[in-house]
């Protein structure tokens, strides 16, 4: 059975691409998907602060991988090199972000690419043109920082969209998820406190929204066990709270909800689409934004003739039991045998 049409069919595989002769039979009467995706990982570190290392950089795309993850999009790095190449077509592919670009105060401190008000817009555009694509503004920071102001975001990001780049930002405050949303953002990572009245307006402008649960829930863990600062207590719990509704809505006004996992150890993305369920996404919207819907946000194709041999095989259709996603059977990156079960 393939994914997302459902219907029941031979997949042949030909050198690294879907069509043509085929090879020997490598897996039968499985669901077939369109290799998982994490539209927000940071491998190369565990820690804010800690320098890129290429060696943990290889041990998270592999454990990504393992897990049928086959394309990645990395919203912030501290990669002190962003133009280099880093394909390698034994690791899943990459959508690079670029530095994270943080103003002063408004991110982890020496982490990503420090910017003043002066220098965010040049920098938007260098980060999205060294990376071929996007690049990651900080557009909050704790409630009670003062958000990267609007006209200045909107500029930002009306800059790279000048050179067909894309712009994710970090929102989390209501303040920061109201600013992303009204500049145009692309996506929007995590969007804590997002005020729903705005969800027409994210339609409008095509923002897809990335919640990032996995990234919060062991913090919201800590913080019911009584940890953390009241202040800061409080804007966690609520907003954790209201992220499940505003994702519920946006979902059913059309707005694109993707996976991210944003955690440590990666690969933990069968995890990110159980809290999408959890919000109230059906299912099978929950596995597309860990695969076709998300794949295609990132301009690659599903399971068609001619597209790149990623794929991933699972005894049980994942729409029914969205947990079999921890268990792929057979998984397939650009034509070649990564893992089988069996
Ligand atoms: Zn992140």
């Amino acid at each position: 059975m393939v994914l997302p049409d459902g219907e029941e069919r031979v997949i042949r595989v030909s050198g690294d691409r879907i069509g043509g002769p085929g090879g020997e039979c490598l897996v039968e009467g499985a669901w077939l998907l369109p290799g998982l995706v994490d539209v927000h990982t940071h491998p190369g570190t565990n820690q804010p602060g800690e320098d890129f290392d290429e060696d943990l950089h290889r041990s998270h795309m592999t454990d990504h991988r393992d897990a049928g993850v086959l394309l990645v999009r990395t919203p912030g790095s501290v990669d002190p090199d962003p133009t280099r190449e880093r394909h390698d077509p034994t690791l899943p592919r990459v959508r690079r972000g670029g530095r994270w670009l943080a103003m002063p105060g408004l991110f982890f401190p020496d982490f990503g690419r420090p910017v003043t008000e002066a220098d965010l817009v040049d920098a938007a555009v260098e980060e999205a043109e060294a990376s071929g694509g996007w690049c990651k503004i900080i557009g909050d920071w704790r409630p009670g920082d003062p958000a990267v102001p609007l006209d200045l975001l909107t500029e930002a990001i009306a800059a790279v969209h000048a050179i067909d780049g894309r712009v994710a930002v970090h929102a989390q405050t209501a303040e920061g998820s109201r600013n992303a949303v009204l500049a145009r953002a692309d996506s929007i990572e995590h969007g804590m406190h997002l005020d729903n009245d705005l969800i027409p307006t994210m339609v409008e402008h095509g923002t897809a929204l990335v919640p990032t649960f996995t990234a919060f829930a062991p913090t919201i863990e800590r913080i019911r066990a009584g940890e953390g600062a009241p202040e800061i207590r409080e804007w966690l719990l609520t907003g954790w709270e209201g992220l499940f509704t505003t994702v519920r809505t946006a979902h059913e006004a059309g707005v694109t909800v993707l996976a991210g996992t944003d955690s440590k150890p990666c690969g933990d993305i069968a995890g990110e689409v159980l809290w999408l369920i959890r919000a109230g996404l059906p299912p099978e919207a929950a596995v597309a934004a860990a695969s076709w819907t998300a794949r295609h946000w990132l301009g690659l194709p599903g399971l068609e003739e001619g597209a790149p041999a990623d794929i991933v095989a699972y005894d049980a259709d994942p729409r029914v039991d969205p947990s079999v996603l921890r268990r792929p059977s057979l998984i397939v990156l650009g034509g070649q045998v990564i893992g089988r079960q069996r």
